[in-house]
């Protein structure tokens, strides 16, 4: 069988009866939107992070552009965040009529280079964005003092980074709204798409809750536009309310699988990953480096090793971004890592096994390319 930097069925395997249940305690419920499940599994998100609110959504892409609109940004504004990124992120500043504005990132850790921030705020700067990039945090002190001197919100994109923390503080917990997504392969994942925008602001969750219901605040009677309909379901919540429950779990998995990589590739050529002091890494992906990254992944091939790039292409260089006008050049250290970076297998049920393949193939490898 052919082995993938991600797989669910092991995982599937362990708790089918819990996800099954799950499945018909919704089914037989008599309510399949916005019920118990849904209010319950808002509740502890929220409580598991330390806000107040929590607001379910159908994913992860809609729960950052709810976000930004229920932070007032709109048409015409700017919103200040890198390229290094998946793009969704920059899909949902484009999908409100706002710029996204780009900025480059470290090539050590790959997370937004904040010292690049100020520069980039203009007068029509509405939201600093930062993305908490593979599982670590960005350096969020200094990003703070900014959004504070300028009187900007910021919204952190958490779609990597469930659980993680920085300076003892949870990712999510740090602006005044933070984005995630339940996308099947998150360190907190669903069975189907899902997501959620947490906050501590009480207008700002009232005009979530607004929009992922066609901008209703009553049944029937509409109150803001633009609405949508963006709401979580019901059987995807109960899912993910289990699941909660073993997500400390599923990180301490990633960190097992990660400090085995760390041990058994410290002494190749390979760039490992580097987690910055004061965070607490829940690794997402396992993001690697090598000048000769696509020779790597081919010469993987012959071991039926099936490797994926998180992400080939910067955003900024993409054809539906060319109106935004960035050149190639612009970002160098994000061109730089497109080129270079990949990503091995990493979630926590991975087997002993199959990553010990793995590593002994890519050492392999590595002696020959
Ligand atoms: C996955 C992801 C998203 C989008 O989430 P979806 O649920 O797939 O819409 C946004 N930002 C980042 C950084 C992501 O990794």
């Amino acid at each position: 069988m052919t082995t993938l930097v991600w797989d669910y069925l092991p995982e599937y395997e362990k708790e089918r009866e819990d996800i099954l249940g799950a499945v018909e305690k919704v089914f037989s419920s008599g309510r399949l939107v916005l019920g118990d499940s849904v209010r319950g599994f808002e509740e502890e998100f929220a409580a598991y992070h330390g806000v107040k609110h929590c607001t379910g959504v159908d994913n992860g892409t809609n729960a950052i552009k709810l976000g930004l609109q229920a932070l007032g940004v709109g048409p015409g504004d700017e919103v200040i965040t890198v390229s290094n990124t998946a793009a969704p992120t920059v899909v949902a500043i484009d999908s409100v009529g706002a710029t996204p504005v780009f900025v480059d990132v470290h090539a050590d850790n790959y997370l937004m280079d904040v010292e690049q921030v100020a520069a980039a705020i203009t007068p029509m700067t509405r939201c600093l964005l930062p993305v908490h990039l593979y599982g670590q945090c960005v350096d969020m002190a200094p990003l703070e003092a900014l959004a504070a001197r300028h009187d900007l919100p910021i919204l952190e994109d958490c779609a990597q980074a469930h659980g993680a923390r920085h300076h003892g503080r949870i990712a999510g917990s740090m602006g005044k709204a933070a984005a995630f997504s339940f996308y099947p392969t998150k360190v907190l994942g669903g069975y189907g798409d899902g997501g959620a925008t947490i906050t501590t602001d009480d207008e700002v969750d009232e005009n979530l809750r607004r929009l992922r219901y066609y901008g209703m605040e009553k049944r029937y009677y509409v109150v803001q536009t633009p609405g949508h309909n963006s709401r979580l379901d019901e059987v995807h919540a109960e899912i993910l309310r289990r699941k909660l429950g073993r997500l400390d779990a599923y990180i301490a998995g990633r960190r097992a699988v990660a400090d085995r990589y760390q041990e058994a590739l410290a002494d190749t050529d390979l760039v490992l990953p580097r987690t910055v002091p004061g965070n607490e890494h829940v690794y997402y992906v396992y993001v690697v480096r090598h000048p000769r990254r696509d020779k790597i992944i081919e010469a993987l091939r012959d071991y039926d090793i099936s490797l994926n790039i998180s992400y080939p292409w910067p955003v900024h260089t993409m054809t539906g971004f060319a109106h935004l006008g960035y050149l190639k050049g612009s970002l160098p250290v994000t061109e730089k890592l497109a080129d270079e970076i990949f990503s091995l297998p990493m979630y926590p049920s991975l087997s002993r096994d199959v990553q010990d393949k793995v590593i002994d193939a890519l050492r392999e490898v590595l002696r020959t390319v």
